[in-house]
């Protein structure tokens, strides 16, 4: 999971400021030595670790934390706060439109990183947001990189506009525009080729487009798990093509967190989008709030609830929750709702985001499993039996557990885990009037 060995590294030293009630200079210097050690085993950026650090003793120091009522308290807000700046504005992080559309958004970085992939994320995502974006494969030398954004194009469900492999980039990045503008289409994004390293001639081909094209934005895809190469990246490029931003690739893999914390520092570009895993959907607005949150391990709460916002059906989850407080809630709710937990991604990626879940996930291990096979377990069983599993008897059970291909032991237990569900709810429901009645009487 992204920044794992960070977050935990930094909450053991947290935890010891938490314990404190009194903080002298020298506890404040030791755990200033401590954050410090923990970014650079992040691989972040030497200079950057060391201005970060000089800036939060100094703040420290300055506003006479150390003898206030909660000075460890103190010291983590300002570190968040830091780390927060340290990684830019929101305000930076978002897409500049243009005002005459379409917008254009150049997607440029070395082969690998994960460009390809990212264009279709970004324009499934945007079309989520109600734009209409058109893919546009300017990557000329890998033959398969036309059919390869063909291919994600469609899964998104958004156009790609090609011209095979012998027209030149430029060429069909002016095409593809004219297109857009056609089929009014207010989103261009353009794929572009990668090479393995910076050279000469990509740099010109890149300059030739972004001249002829007037992108809005141009932003660089780089690989987070290549840490501290990925900053070095962003700064050659930079320099060559002066990027409007950065979209990091690959975060899940990303243990250590040090591209995430140190390109905006060396490259004063923002880091825009962040890719989370391979499948389309894992794509999210890199917001520097939530990211230090997390990275903090306080959580990151408001993506959660977003991505439930956009996987959740509101009204279904209305009518469930009522369902869930009535008296016949029945195993085909809890199938339903179990549908709908799923579509949220996979779980541990969500726990990860709740305060404090960061670090425990290692010991708790999400038994998706068996969430699969409580599944199947319903699966197998007819609308009536789901309706009113107490109709379940010896043979009606025998037919569930060979259908599913669980066993007797497991089917018990689920309908004993979802009968002391039943009761439990029946309680709350139970408070909840009394709550009502408490209120009123008060
Ligand atoms: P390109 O050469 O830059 O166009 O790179 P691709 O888009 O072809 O991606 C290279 C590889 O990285 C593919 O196997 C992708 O599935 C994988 N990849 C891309 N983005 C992510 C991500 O956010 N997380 C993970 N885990 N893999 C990714």
């Amino acid at each position: 999971m992204a920044f794992e060995s960070l977050s935990d590294k930094l909450q053991n030293v947290f935890k010891k400021l938490r314990g404190k009630g009194v903080l002298t200079e020298k506890d404040l210097k030791e755990a200033l030595r401590e954050v410090k050690m923990a970014l650079l085993e992040a691989d972040v950026n030497f200079k950057v670790v060391k201005d970060f650090i000089a800036r939060i003793q100094e703040r420290a120091v300055g506003q006479e934390v150390l003898s206030s009522l909660t000075p460890g308290q103190q010291v983590i807000k300002i570190v968040h706060e830091e780390m927060i700046a340290l990684m830019g504005s929101e305000e930076d992080s978002r897409i500049r439109y243009s005002d005459k559309p379409p917008t254009v958004i150049m997607l440029v970085g070395l082969q690998g990183a994960g460009k390809t992939t990212m264009a279709a994320k970004l324009a499934g995502m945007l079309k989520k947001q109600g734009k209409k974006p058109m893919l546009v494969a300017c990557d000329v030398y890998r033959p398969a990189a036309v059919k390869q954004l063909q291919i994600v194009g469609e899964q998104v469900g958004v156009p790609v506009f090609e011209m095979g492999t012998d027209v030149s980039p430029v060429d069909i990045a002016k095409a593809g525009i004219k297109q857009a503008a056609k089929m009014e289409c207010g989103l261009v994004i353009l794929d572009t080729a990668g090479r393995l390293h910076i050279d000469e001639e990509l740099m010109q081909e890149l300059t030739d487009i972004r001249e002829q094209t007037s992108p809005s934005e141009i932003l660089l895809v780089v690989d987070a798990m290549t840490g501290q190469d990925a900053v070095n990246v962003s700064k050659s490029f930079d320099e060559l093509l002066n990027i409007t931003g950065v979209v990091l690739t690959k975060l899940d893999g990303d243990t250590r967190g040090g591209a995430a914390l140190s390109i905006r520092a060396v490259t004063g570009k923002p880091i825009k989008f962040a890719g989370v895993g391979e499948k389309l959907a894992d794509v999210e607005a890199f917001h520097p709030d939530r990211m230090a949150s997390r990275v903090l391990g306080m959580g990151d709460v408001l993506s959660m609830i977003e991505k439930a916002q956009t996987a959740i059906d509101e009204d279904k989850a209305k009518e469930m929750s009522q369902r869930m407080l009535s008296n016949d809630f029945n195993l085909e709710d809890f199938l339903e709702q179990m549908q709908q937990v799923k579509k949220m991604g996979p779980l541990n990626q969500l726990m990860g985001m709740i305060p404090g879940m960061g670090s425990k996930l290692k010991d708790v291990e999400v038994d998706e499993k068996g969430l699969a096979r409580t599944e199947a377990i319903i699966r197998s069983m007819t609308v009536e039996e789901r309706r009113h599993p107490n109709i379940l008897n010896a043979s009606r059970k025998r037919r569930i557990v060979k259908g599913s291909g669980s066993s007797i032991q497991e089917l018990n237990l689920l309908l004993k885990q979802f009968d002391q569900m039943k009761v439990m709810m029946k309680q709350i429901t139970g408070s909840m009037k009394g709550k009502r009645k408490g209120g009123l009487m008060g």
